[in-house]
């Protein structure tokens, strides 16, 4: 029988869907191999929390003001404790940026292996198999890891499951006495611009590259988003370039998505924009360059100059 730990993460007052997402994960997992699935919530008050979480047996909860927010040494001594002491076959985590440091820092001090950006994920008897990407997306491995062992899980892996059980046990575990002797402290997060929306949660994206030219074009894409019912996002110069929100970054250090839906609109498809976007449902690409990377992913493409295609697409698409 394995034990699956998955390490809860929130955000002001609610589980991460990343978490959510890997929480229903574990119990697919869990109930394929006959075992359980067990949450571990870190928080200066974990109860409003643990409320949010479903598909798990049971809920492991820490308690103390040093896990108030984030704080990678506070997190980190709970997490490898409570590993150390439970001992579960599988620690997983969503492949956030808290879970990977946490997946690494926890797997180094329990001495287990870890896998990290898993793409699927499968276990038998004592064998975890898992799809990773790795070079940045550009080769996908298939990892087999002898368990007990850690892995980090891509967003949009695993769909959440509201209609899944909550915890049936709720167990509040002691803090370690390291809380109380911390060497760093929590000072501020610095938010995305608030009221944005989260690329990561959207069926369709229409998303804009270097191709778009500068900042005013992007009302372009943004009349075809409206025409298709989706969201506009960005590669990375777009943001750099100070046209889009950091919040709409999709790729390697931005967000990864995985839409039903992908338009992308004069984007090159360099590895590290296909890192956050190539498990899109339907990838649809324009760009003028026929020999441009992002068509070795796409499914269907036009090498059209998208501020012809654009107003067209957008024309027709209206008088539906
Ligand atoms: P370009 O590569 O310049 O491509 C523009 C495309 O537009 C071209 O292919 C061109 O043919 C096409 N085009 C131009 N005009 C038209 C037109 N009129 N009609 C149709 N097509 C046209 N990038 C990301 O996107 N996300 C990341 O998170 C990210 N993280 C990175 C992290 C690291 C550590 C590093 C080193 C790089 C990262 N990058 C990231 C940058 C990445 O390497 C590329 O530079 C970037 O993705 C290129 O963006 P682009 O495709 O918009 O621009």
């Amino acid at each position: 029988m394995s034990v699956i730990l998955v390490y809860v993460e929130a955000n002001d007052g609610t589980v991460t869907a990343a978490s959510l997402e890997t929480l229903s994960g574990a119990r697919q997992l869990a109930d394929a191999a006959g075992g359980s699935v067990e949450a571990l919530i870190l928080a200066a008050d974990p109860a409003p929390l643990s409320k949010q979480v479903v598909g798990a047996d049971r809920i492991l909860e820490v308690a103390h003001p040093a896990l108030a927010a984030y704080l990678p040494e506070a997190h980190q001594a709970v997490l490898v404790e409570t590993v150390k002491a439970r001992k579960p076959d599988l620690l997983l985590l969503a492949n956030s940026y808290v879970g990977l440091d946490l997946a690494a820092s926890t797997a180094i001090a329990t001495d287990r292996p870890v896998v990290s950006y898993c793409m699927a994920v499968a276990l038998a008897g004592d064998v975890l198999t898992t799809t990773n990407q790795v070079y940045g997306g550009k080769i996908e491995a298939v990892a087999e890891t002898r368990l007990p062992a850690v892995a980090a899980v891509n967003p949009g892996t695993f769909k959440s499951d509201a209609t899944a059980k909550p915890g049936v046990e709720t167990l509040r575990l002691e803090a370690p006495a390291a809380l109380g002797s911390l060497a760093s402290s929590f000072v501020e997060a610095l938010k995305e611009e608030s009221g944005d929306v989260d690329i990561t949660q959207q069926e369709r994206l229409v998303s804009v590259g270097r191709g778009i030219g500068e900042a005013d074009n992007i009302a372009l894409a943004q009349a075809l988003a409206e025409a298709l019912g989706a969201v506009v996002s960005a590669s990375r110069p777009v943001v750099d370039a100070g046209w889009m929100p950091k919040s709409r970054q999709v790729g390697k250090s931005g967000h990864k998505v995985k839409p039903k839906l992908y338009v992308a609109v004069g984007i090159s498809g360099a590895p590290e924009h296909l890192e956050g976007m190539r498990d899109a449902g339907f990838i649809v690409a324009i760009n003028q360059d026929a020999k441009a990377p992002i068509f070795d992913v796409a499914h269907i493409g036009t090498t059209c100059d998208l501020f012809d295609l654009l107003p067209a697409l957008t024309e027709r698409l209206n008088t539906r």
